[in-house]
């Protein structure tokens, strides 16, 4: 998506040898406009898929899946990270580690919100080592839900979770995949 290439380019910052901040429109501030070219794009990109629910984790997956989910008329559920007294006794759980905070979290969705005869596109920001979007798949998978597919806004090509998702047969759609980071660059595939 040439759009969102040209913003990466001009906005993103490389942290190190890995890392991207988008802070200035995905992140931490939101270009709404930007995120509306990038919900329709999901929706040309899932056109013949059967999607009654888009998937996503707190907290930057859920903009990018409201919008995203106007253009589907679907509703989105959102993974919880937190415990909380509020939350229905009844989930969904499983576990992620994260890349960019070191450390492995839990993830849960209340089991009123998911059933078998949905069929979920999963949404979220970024894909790196394809923790995060596999404990939602396996979400999808304890609901016996059927997987529509993965929708990523940045895909660093550089890391193997794309690859994994590929090979398990899982249309996974990165509106841009990022090559490489190395000195300071950001190369796209
Ligand atoms: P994964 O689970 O695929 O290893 O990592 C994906 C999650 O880690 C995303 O939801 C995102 O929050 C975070 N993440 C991984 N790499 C980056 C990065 O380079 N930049 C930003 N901003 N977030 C990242």
């Amino acid at each position: 998506m040439e759009l969102l290439k040209q913003k990466i380019l001009s906005e993103g910052r490389v942290i190190g040898k890995d890392i991207l901040k988008v802070d200035s429109f995905l992140n931490h501030q939101i270009d709404v406009a930007l995120f509306n070219e990038i919900g329709k794009e999901f929706k040309r990109r899932f056109f013949d898929k059967k999607v009654t629910k888009i998937l996503t984790i707190e907290a930057s997956g859920i903009a990018i899946a409201c919008i995203a989910a106007q253009y589907f008329k679907v509703p989105v559920v959102f993974a919880k990270k937190t415990e909380s007294r509020n939350l229905d006794q009844e989930t969904y759980e499983s576990e992620a580690y994260s890349f960019t905070k070191q450390k492995t979290y839990s993830i849960r969705v209340s089991k009123r919100y998911m059933a078998k005869q949905d069929h979920i596109l999963i949404i979220d920001d970024f894909l790196a080592n394809g923790k995060a979007a596999q404990a939602l798949i396996d979400i999808v998978h304890q609901a016996g839900a059927a997987l529509a597919g993965v929708g990523i806004v940045i895909e660093k090509g550089f890391q193997n979770g794309g690859e994994i998702l590929r090979s398990q047969n899982v249309q996974v759609e990165s509106l841009a995949i990022v090559k490489s980071l190395e000195e300071n660059q950001i190369l796209f595939k």
